[in-house]
């Protein structure tokens, strides 16, 4: 516990790789990085980076998501979520080089909304997202096969959340769908149930189901779960044909491991305390919870709180430490007792940075993420038309 007002969760063993050795080829995080890392007890780490950053001036654009280490974020030009560091990579068309300090199907997105001559650049290839992970285009493409035989794709709309590899983003535009984030997922299932009766929403379960029943008024038992392990989804022609959900067995492993009990403990731990989660965890959490919003709500709700108030904030542990230590007149807990990083968003330290500042600096382009053109033309479609849902783009720009 280093700052006042914060409560430091107690430590759990993280099974995390080795960091830049290693990964898992045949998941959305790619491959090792080539080439010797800079150890991190490097005490001269820091002023490499500086320098480096430095020397390469205005072609270089570092992005920091919200949910990256200290030490990475000390080097960001701008830091958001997904979608806003996207735009923010969209409006800087002089910079050369876009180095996108978070997980893959960020870079990708960037990659997608920026121009062809920028490389976008993730600092260590193995920085994937578990529930980007959750959905494969094959599966997916099985999935939808598994609807039209129901005789229910055409009755069908794909709405893919943010979270979700380029192939995933693309399938949803070539089937007449969209993209959402957490901030306008409600806005998006309004459109698509003008568009079409049943939405089929990839690949989080929980922000689906929340923003179905809490926002968009519909039952839990207007909700299925198309679980792609299991033949036809484990679900019969009949269970879709009734669904108007139909929610992709997909959750994010950090917001996922919340629980009600959590909740309850930290209400009894922090008297008058005010809980305040992610939409991505499971619905008996939000209930519990006293507000629910994207990682945007949850900086904006902590800044325009009284001195005094005490909160609880059931989200990744980078941000709510970086919100306490820019609140220390807030009482500022983790909604868990143990600890809860995103471990790939944390695979982006400062070896990596530095590493691929410096072979920036020697000209040398590495770890480029290019999203095939077919690929990005149509997951570009599904992004167009989120942006032309009404009041879409002034949410994406906070
Ligand atoms: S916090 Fe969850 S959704 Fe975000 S990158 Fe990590 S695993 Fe993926």
């Amino acid at each position: 516990m280093t700052t006042e007002g914060f409560v430091d969760p107690a430590p759990t063993p993280l099974a995390l790789l080795l960091l830049g050795r290693g990964a898992d080829p045949d998941s959305e995080r790619g491959v090792e990085c080539p080439g010797d890392l800079p150890v991190a007890s490097d005490p001269g780490l820091v002023a490499r980076a500086r320098a480096a950053k430095a020397a390469l001036g205005d072609r270089v654009f570092v992005l920091g998501h919200h949910y990256q280490r200290d030490e990475v974020i000390e080097f960001a030009d701008v830091t958001g979520d997904s979608f806003k560091l996207a735009r923010d990579a969209a409006a800087r068309p002089d910079a050369e080089f876009i180095v996108f300090c978070g997980v893959h199907f960020m870079a990708e997105s960037a990659d997608i909304l920026t121009d062809s001559s920028q490389a976008v650049i993730l600092p260590d290839l193995a920085a994937g997202c578990s529930m980007a992970d959750m959905a494969a285009i094959a599966q997916v493409e099985d999935a939808w096969d598994v609807l039209l035989d129901a005789g229910i794709a055409d009755v069908t709309v794909p709405i893919t959340y943010m979270n979700s590899t380029a192939a995933i983003k693309a399938f949803t535009g070539r089937h007449g769908g969209a993209v959402c984030t957490s901030s306008n997922a409600a806005r998006a299932l309004e459109w698509a149930f003008t568009m079409g009766q049943k939405v089929f929403f990839l690949p989080d379960q929980h922000l689906g189901r929340n923003t179905a029943v809490l926002e968009r008024g519909l039952a839990l038992g207007d909700c299925v779960v198309f679980d792609p392990h299991k033949p036809g989804g484990g679900l019969t022609a009949d269970q879709l044909r009734a669904a108007t959900m139909i929610l992709w067995k997909g959750h994010c492993s950090v917001h996922g491991r919340f629980t009600a009990t959590t909740v309850a403990e930290v209400r009894e731990r922090v008297p008058g305390v005010t809980v305040l989660v992610h939409p991505e965890c499971q619905h008996e959490v939000v209930l519990a919870a006293d507000l629910v919003g994207s990682t945007e709500f949850i900086i904006r709700t902590i800044d325009a709180a009284p001195p005094g108030s005490s909160w609880a904030i059931g989200t990744e542990l980078n941000l709510v430490k970086r919100l306490a230590l820019a609140h220390p007149d807030k009482t500022i807990v983790f909604l868990d007792k143990s600890v809860c990083f995103c471990s790939t968003m944390n695979r982006i330290d400062l070896p990596h940075l530095v590493w691929t500042l410096e072979n920036l600096l020697e000209g040398r382009v590495v770890n480029r993420i290019e999203v095939d053109p077919e690929v990005a033309r149509w997951a570009r479609i599904a992004l167009d038309r989120m942006l032309a849902l009404p009041g879409v783009s002034a949410v994406a720009k906070d």
